[in-house]
């Protein structure tokens, strides 16, 4: 069972808060850097096994040099993170290019850093080639449709605008064949986080099947299958995280049962996760500025969902403590400064009474928890509000700012003041 932690007190979060004043989201490396270790460690038993940290989630260039020290690649769908992942210090195949309607641009760019390039669509092929050429090695993602369930987040695979169905993938991987492709991998992305293990196994199992039916079929022979991303974590106190272990060794049965027998051994893994790999090692520490009492009682931060969406867009339920308070004497919405009544973290959430800045005083921290992944990055500037900075605690203690927060100045720089001064009604 998790159980939700914080490595900062309160008096060491004041000490910071003087530098850096709050929003900010900041980040645990050691916790980082040892749950890469335990993930490869789990996955060692598939030889050539790989990671490309999925950047969407948190695309900071400095957090991708963590991972890559450890040996991790990075999975991109846009031009931008591939930018951000070769800033980073990675390149080549480190670098998985799963992009959706993607731009003849865009492709260019990713054939020429030499990124696995993972098409979304048969159509694509022909489109890559006219765009780009096709390079030695293509990836197609598939999309099982009515044969595999979906989750709440990313919801049925029927309904989603992803992949190749079943009988594209052997016809597009017949048509690589064709063009003189040499080497081919198969994704899918089916999930969002989602804590059944037995899912993850099932989701192993399908494309383990699929590769027979490739090489069958179309002759075709994979070097790896890329499991996707979607492992969930523990949200909730209570909630169980995912064991790598327990994971690793039954897709090791799967494994054995299908692509061993089948004489397709070796078969490359590889996975493309997000949330498990930083998610539980951020947060996002605000400081209550005001409480009013109406027909609930809220604590105001000094934070709105600019800084963190996931509440507000799914409803998403975040860990909040109030560090150097234990009691959980009241009932509170905490909520953010933006004109729209769903930015809200938490909605009639136990909580320690809260101090605030308006009552006199420096006001309570209230750290929000597991913000490590698609936390800042879903942020936007609606509404005129600005981003919070990023902070990452480092293995020996000391804290570096790894983002700045947004200034007005970042704000306007795409407008141009001396066009308005021209511009006459
Ligand atoms: C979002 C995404 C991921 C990462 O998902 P997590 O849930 O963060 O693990 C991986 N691959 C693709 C294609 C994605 O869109």
């Amino acid at each position: 069972m998790s159980e939700k932690t914080f490595p900062l007190d309160r008096a060491e979060l004041e000490e910071i808060a003087k530098r850096y004043p709050t929003p900010f989201h900041i980040y645990d490396e050691r916790g980082i850097v040892e749950n890469a270790r335990r993930i490869k460690a789990a996955f060692s038993i598939f030889p050539g096994y790989r990671e490309h940290f999925a950047v969407k989630a948190l695309p900071n260039p400095y957090i991708l040099k963590i991972l890559a020290a450890g040996g991790f690649g990075a999975d991109c769908s846009s031009y931008a993170e591939l930018l951000l992942a070769e800033m980073a210090g990675m390149k080549g195949e480190d670098l998985m290019f799963t992009s959706n309607e993607t731009p003849a641009g865009e492709y260019r760019a990713a054939k020429k850093m030499g990124a696995v390039i993972n098409l979304d669509d048969i159509s694509h092929i022909e489109f890559l080639e006219k765009s780009a050429g096709l390079p030695e090695l293509v990836s197609l993602r598939y999309n099982p449709g009515p044969l595999k369930e979906g989750n709440a987040i990313i919801g049925r695979p029927e309904e989603a605008k992803y992949g190749l169905t079943r009988e594209q993938i052997i016809e597009g991987f017949g048509l690589l064949k064709a063009k003189g492709v040499r080497r081919f991998a198969l994704h899918t992305m089916v999930a969002s986080n989602e804590l059944s293990i037995p899912y993850h196994i099932e989701t192993a199992r399908m494309l383990f099947g699929l590769a027979v039916e490739i090489r069958n079929k179309a002759g075709v022979r994979l070097e790896f299958v890329n499991l996707g991303g979607g492992v969930g974590i523990p949200y909730r106190p209570g909630e169980a995280a995912v064991d790598y272990g327990v994971l690793a060794a039954g897709i090791q049965r799967a494994y054995d049962e299908i692509i061993k027998s089948a004489a397709l051994d070796p078969l490359g893994i590889r996975t493309e996760w997000g949330r498990v790999i930083t998610g539980p090692y951020g947060w996002l520490v605000t400081r209550a500025i005001h409480k009013k009492e109406i027909y609930r009682n809220y604590i105001g931060l000094d934070s709105c969902m600019a800084d963190l969406m996931r509440p507000a867009l799914y409803g998403a339920y975040h860990h909040i403590t109030v560090p150097g308070k234990e009691n959980e004497t009241e009932t509170y919405d905490v909520v953010g400064s933006l004109c729209e009544n769903n930015d809200k973290f938490a909605v009639r959430r136990r909580l320690p009474k809260i101090d605030t800045a308006a009552a006199g005083g420096p006001g309570d921290f209230v750290v929000i928890h597991d913000t490590g992944a698609h936390g800042r990055a879903m942020g936007f500037n609606y509404n005129g509000k600005l981003r919070c900075g990023e902070l990452l605690l480092r293995q020996d203690g000391s804290i570096a700012q790894i983002r700045r927060p947004e200034t007005t100045e970042d704000y306007f720089a795409t407008l141009d003041p001396a066009g308005l001064k021209d511009f006459t009604i």
